[in-house]
């Protein structure tokens, strides 16, 4: 739901001017710098402002509350479906000036960072004293811990340790009306309610987040790094399958298909693969040292029985870190290989893996596009890869037909429309293939309960208007439909 949301007047510039004195900007060239994200869609906010703590954040959205302008919450904007996108223009509100760790608590296990740290910094500190905080996603380098509790991010350890849900202890946030709440740990308090798992996911439609406490754990004492080639993705998938079964302490199960692999090792190596393989996983297991060296004898074992023709592991932090960046490069990898990417973060059972792989060569064909396929398979999260040159609406149409299959297929396998990205503006009309008309008219109460006026991320989750990937703005010279 857009909602019936406000520009900007004069009157409620000059109130948010006088909150945050130079750390707002109404200017054309700042805004431009905020009105994308990865999905290369681009939509323009009316101001960009950098709040420096909670106060600010609360200030600004009771101005916006008051006027019924949209308010917009910001981390490092590398999200996948268009969640930070200002879609009805509206104040953008960006973390970079709130990115303090502001606690590191080896005893109680436990962190609380402002919305705006880098994950990967976290990960630094909290390794410094022994610990870790393992949901990783491949954009770890960029992505903020702010953008991560609003998206529930994955990455490759999810299949061992979880996603971002898994380890928020307690929030602090800032509601529709302007005000400061906090749940869990951050609250004080070990009774009533605990809303705080609401929040997780929601995409910054229901609040802006402004401290996040996160549990900590151990590192593990050992672990391994393996890489196995395939004939085929059908035959990395059913290794999948059957590794999963095994109850090995698998951290990490990668999947890749052979042009993905080809062109994320010729993107970080300058050169393709020696030998040609179909298919490729990117294993890793962790725990005590008796048993990863013996599960990754039961892991060669089992990817070779499965048709595997090259299984290396990894030796040393150099060969391991090489591999890495392989599997972390994918993304702008493969983007070169076609002008748009459309990019699915698709979940299915495990076990619905090879027959999913079956349906989306299917699909392609169909289609007449090729579709990469590499992804988080451990976990069942399949990200499918839809290459298109930005040509005709007969190439765009075929496209959107393919995604809408894709979904029906991962749907009727007991899966999901993201296993990890949200839904944002480019799932949002796709929705009702996932939930019941009882679970949406749900969604939208909590929306209006907790957001009447839809102020904050208006046009997302709940949309009123499908993917602006089909209906290509037209706009301007930019192409931004906003601008
Ligand atoms: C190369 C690449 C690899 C990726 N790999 C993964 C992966 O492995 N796993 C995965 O899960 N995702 C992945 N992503 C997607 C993306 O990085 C994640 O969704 C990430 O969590 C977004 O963080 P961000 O800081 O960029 O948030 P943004 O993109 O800026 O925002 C994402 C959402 O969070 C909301 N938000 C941000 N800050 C706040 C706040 N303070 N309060 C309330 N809401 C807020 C925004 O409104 C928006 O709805 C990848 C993206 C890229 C480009």
């Amino acid at each position: 739901m857009t909602g019936n949301v406000a520009a900007i007047d004069r009157g409620t510039a000059r109130r948010l001017r006088r909150l945050f004195g130079e750390a707002i900007s109404f200017t054309r060239e700042d805004r431009i710098c905020y009105s994308f994200d990865a999905t290369d869609l681009r939509f323009l906010p009316e101001a960009v402002a950098w709040p420096g703590d909670a106060a600010q954040v609360a200030g600004a959205v009771g101005i916006a509350a008051e006027s019924g302008v949209p308010v917009v919450a910001r981390g490092a904007g590398s999200g996948y479906t268009g969640g930070s996108l200002p879609l009805s223009g509206g104040l953008v509100l960006s973390f970079e000036r709130m990115n303090r760790v502001l606690l590191v608590d080896a005893k109680r296990k436990v962190a609380v960072v402002e919305p705006g740290v880098v994950n990967d910094d976290l990960r630094a500190r909290v390794e410094a004293v022994g610990l870790t905080y393992p949901p990783d996603p491949a954009s770890l380098r960029v992505s903020t811990i702010g953008g991560n509790v609003a998206e529930s991010a994955g990455g490759p350890r999810t299949v061992l340790h979880g996603t971002t849900r898994d380890y928020v202890a307690g929030l602090e946030m800032v509601t529709a009306e302007g005000d400061i709440a906090r749940t869990g740990v951050l609250s004080g308090s070990r009774h009533g309610w605990d809303g705080g798992p609401l929040f997780v996911g929601s995409e910054g439609t229901l609040a802006v987040l402004t401290r996040v406490a996160l549990r900590l754990t151990e590192l593990a004492e050992s672990f391994a790094t393996l890489w196995a080639e395939f004939p085929s993705l059908g035959h990395a998938a059913s290794a999948v399958a059957q590794l999963t079964a095994t109850g090995l302490p698998l951290s990490v199960l990668e999947i890749l298909d052979g042009d993905t692999y080809a062109c994320a090792h010729e993107y970080v190596l300058g050169a393709a693969p020696a030998d040609s393989a179909e298919g490729a996983l990117l294993i890793e297991l962790e725990g005590s040292a008796r048993e990863v060296t013996e599960g990754v004898a039961t892991v060669s074992d089992l990817v070779r029985s499965n048709g595997a023709t090259g299984v290396r592991e990894a030796v040393g932090e150099k060969e391991r870190e090489e591999i890495w960046e392989i599997r972390r490069s994918i993304s702008p990898a493969i983007a070169r290989l076609g002008e748009v990417k459309i990019n699915e973060d698709i979940a299915v059972p495990r076990s619905a893996i090879p027959a999913f792989v079956g349906e989306m060569r299917r699909i392609s064909s169909e289609a007449g596009l090729p579709i990469l396929a590499f992804g988080h398979a451990g976990d069942g999260n399949l990200h499918v890869n839809i290459m298109l040159k930005r040509a005709g609406a007969g190439e765009l149409e075929r496209a959107r037909r393919a995604v809408s299959g894709l979904f029906a297929v991962a749907v009727e396998m007991g899966g999901a429309l993201s296993g990890e990205h949200g839904i944002g503006i480019t799932k949002a009309e796709h929705l009702a293939t996932e939930l019941s008309p009882v679970s949406l008219d749900l969604t939208a109460r909590l929306k209006g309960a907790l957001d009447g006026r839809g102020i904050l991320n208006p046009g997302k989750i709940l949309a009123d208007r499908p993917n602006p990937w089909w209906d290509p703005p037209g706009g301007n010279e930019d192409g931004c439909d906003r601008c």
